[in-house]
C-alpha cells in the first residue's frame, strides 16, 4: 500500500502539533516535527542543541543540513511506518527540495501539503497564551512572536507554491474549535 506522508504546514501557532496528534492516531503515522527533535537536543545538551539554541530563541531558522540530517535519520529509524506528518518541516525551499529527493528515492512521494491557514494576530495571541504553560522562550513576548511570523512569510510562505506547482497544496481554515479543524484535515484527505 502507499504511504500517506503530509506535510502539515502553517505558520507558527497555527496549530500544527495539536492537529498532528490526531492526525497520526486517525491514520497509523509517525509525527516528524523538526522543533520537538531540536528541543530534544537542546535538553540532552547536545552539540547541535548547543549550536541551534540562540537562533530558535530569537526566533530566527536552524540551518538546512541540520534539520535535513534529522529528519533522514528519523525517516531511516522508522523505514515501516504507514507514513509521516512533517510538521514544521519543511521551511525553506532547500528544505522542500530535498525532501522530495528522499521520498521519490523510495517512490514514497508526499501525498498532501496541508496549509492551516490563520490571521497574524490571531497566531500572536495563541503564541503568548501557549508561552504562560510551555516555557518555550520563543513564545515568551510579543517581539520574538512576531519575529517568528514574519520569517515565516519571508522564508517558509513561499513553499506554498512550491507544493501548488505540484498540485498538492490544500488551504485549511485554521480559525476554529480544534475538532472542526480536525474534521477539515480529514476531509481534505479523503
Ligand atoms: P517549531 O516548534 O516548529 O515552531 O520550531 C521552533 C524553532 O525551531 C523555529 O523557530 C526554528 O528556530 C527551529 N526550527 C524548527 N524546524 C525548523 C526547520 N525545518 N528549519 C529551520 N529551523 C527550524
Amino acid at each position: 500500500m502507499s504511504k500517506l506522508n503530509i506535510v502539515l504546514f502553517g505558520p507558527p501557532g497555527a496549530g500544527k502539533g495539536t492537529q498532528s496528534e490526531f492526525l497520526i492516531k486517525q491514520y497509523d503515522l509517525v509525527h516528524l516535527s523538526t522543533g520537538d527533535l531540536l528541543r530534544a537536543e537542546i535538553k540532552a545538551e547536545t552539540e547541535l542543541g548547543l549550536a541551534a539554541r540562540e537562533l530558535m530563541d530569537q526566533g530566527e531558522l536552524v540551518a538546512d543540513h541540520i534539520v535535513i540530517g534529522m529528519i533522514r535519520n528519523k525517516m531511516e529509524a522508522f523505514n515501516d511506518a504507514a507514513g509521516f506528518i512533517f510538521d514544521g518541516f519543511p521551511r525553506t525551499e532547500a528544505q522542500a527540495k530535498a525532501l522530495d529527493a528522499m521520498l521519490n528515492a523510495k517512490s514514497e512521494p508526499i501525498v498532501a501539503m496541508l496549509s492551516l491557514e490563520v490571521p497574524d494576530e490571531e497566531l500572536v495571541k495563541r503564541l503568548l497564551e501557549r508561552g504562560k504553560s510551555s516555557g518555550r522562550v520563543d513564545d515568551q513576548d510579543e517581539v520574538t512572536a512576531r519575529k517568528r511570523i514574519s520569517v515565516y512569510a519571508k522564508e517558509t510562505a513561499p513553499l506554498k507554491e512550491y507544493y501548488k506547482a505540484q498540485g498538492k497544496y490544500k488551504a485549511i481554515d485554521g480559525v476554529g474549535s480544534i475538532a472542526d479543524i480536525t474534521g477539515r484535515l480529514t476531509k481534505a484527505l479523503g
